[in-house]
């Protein structure tokens, strides 16, 4: 079986991958799981950008396995794409989703309904060998509501309502959220270059 390392530390993103993943026969690992303890300074100015380097970077270091990234934010219209690739950080200290969603809704505090209009935005990058590489990327549109709702997913999830299912990312079950989010949909569009490979095999 092919093993694809997922180049992030961020354990929620890669249950969501594994779990997008799983129909296929890959192997598929976090960083940890393959023994490697890197951090990758994302400090490219796109989505695309960071994943690319943060899959290139693993790549360089690893034999014989495919290596995915995924760079992703949110974005929020009336804070001019703001937090976007600094959504991890968005509130000062990597990865502390309670500030980061505090400094969201006290920014938005005034606005009305129709000013909260964000997406989310997902690049992946998927190094299969040297030569073939696939960049994505997804999105799903819905609106930062004005207090949090919802306990499942992680990040910005209990602010992110999307109002054809009346629910926000945190409302719903890992499945839904799986099938519909900005990941799956970029995940979708690897799905072929995937499939090909699984053919070769
Ligand atoms: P990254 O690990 O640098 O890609 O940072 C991603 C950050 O964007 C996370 O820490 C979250 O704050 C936010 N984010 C990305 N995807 C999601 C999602 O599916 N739900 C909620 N927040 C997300």
């Amino acid at each position: 079986m092919r093993r694809l390392i997922v180049a992030s530390n961020n354990a929620k993103k890669i249950k969501e991958i594994k779990q997008i993943l799983e129909k296929y026969q890959i192997e598929v690992v976090s960083l940890k799981e393959a023994g490697i303890d890197i951090d990758v300074e994302e400090d490219g100015n796109t989505f695309i950008e960071n994943s690319y380097k943060k899959a290139s970077e693993i790549y360089k270091i690893v034999e014989g396995s495919m290596v995915l990234a995924d760079d992703s934010g949110l974005a929020v219209d009336c804070l001019n794409g703001a937090p976007g690739i600094y959504s991890a950080r968005f509130a000062g200290e990597h990865g502390n989703d309670k500030k980061n969603n505090e400094k969201l809704l006290d920014l938005l505090k005034d606005k009305k309904d129709e000013e909260r209009k964000a997406k989310f935005i997902c690049a992946i990058a998927l190094i299969i060998s040297d030569d073939k590489i696939v960049k994505v990327q997804g999105e799903i549109e819905g609106r930062i509501i004005d207090e949090e709702r919802g306990s499942n997913g992680f990040g910005y999830d209990p602010l992110f309502y999307i109002p054809e299912y009346k629910m926000t990312f945190a409302e719903m079950d890992s499945e839904l959220k799986n099938s519909i989010s900005h990941r799956a949909k970029a995940l979708k569009k690897i799905e072929g270059e995937i499939k090909k490979l699984m053919e070769e095999e």
